[in-house]
């Protein structure tokens, strides 16, 4: 593999592939906008963690690197902007693969996916009942499948086309790994880098059942 383009974050001053990053822009109105796929014009970049966040706003990094007068977001605006920015990404993306057959959602059908080992990534409703995913929650651990809980019921639902969701199941590896390095783009409230909230797991490393292995459409 080439090796990846490299940026350094402008709160820690890490040097991080560009991939890991959070992009920000300066948008019209001199505000600081939250670019998830990259983006024309200059950019300055963030690790996902709630310190860099800080440090960058605290030491207003953003019109330094930005070059223009910019109003220095908070650092809970700017959290939930880039949060906003990722639920609206993986929404879409999931969009995608439930035309793709990508996706099945509801505790019974996901709960089944998780049992055939068909599913890659699960993502449970932040506002779903424990009662409700439970077991689920649960049988992801045991069988070392990725679990997230982030977007709400009704995102959820919306996603898939549907009423509010209290769980869907991705059921291909490349777009579960392309969920989860949106979700891990969210800054995490940890001091020592990363998401306490994505378990590191590759949904990519597993020998694919063969009914999904290959499958163009996602190459
Ligand atoms: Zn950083």
């Amino acid at each position: 593999m080439a090796s990846a383009p490299l940026r350094s974050c402008i709160g820690c001053r890490t040097v991080r592939p560009k991939a890991e990053l959070v992009r920000v822009h300066a948008a019209q109105g001199g505000v600081v906008a939250v670019d998830l796929d990259g983006g024309p014009g200059r950019g300055a970049y963030l690790c996902p963690r709630r310190a860099c966040v800080e440090q960058a706003v605290r030491r207003g990094e953003f019109s330094r690197h930005l070059k223009v007068a910019l109003t220095s977001p908070g650092v809970d605006a700017l959290q939930e902007l880039i949060q906003e920015r990722a639920s609206r990404k993986v929404v879409s993306l999931l969009g995608l693969a439930r035309r793709a057959r990508k996706v099945v959602s509801g505790s019974g059908a996901v709960e089944s996916a998780v049992k055939r080992h068909s599913a890659r990534l699960v993502l449970i409703a932040a506002d779903a009942s424990s009662r409700s995913v439970g077991t689920i929650r649960a049988l992801t651990a045991r069988s070392g499948i990725a679990c997230h809980t982030r977007l709400a019921k009704e995102e959820l639902g919306a996603a898939v086309g549907g009423a509010p969701r209290s769980c869907v199941a991705v059921i291909d590896p490349h777009v579960a790994a392309a969920v989860l390095s949106v979700l891990a783009k969210i800054p995490a409230e940890t001091e020592a880098g990363g998401s306490p909230r994505v378990e590191a797991i590759d949904p990519t490393s597993r020998a694919a059942p063969r009914r999904f292995g290959g499958d163009p459409a996602w190459e």
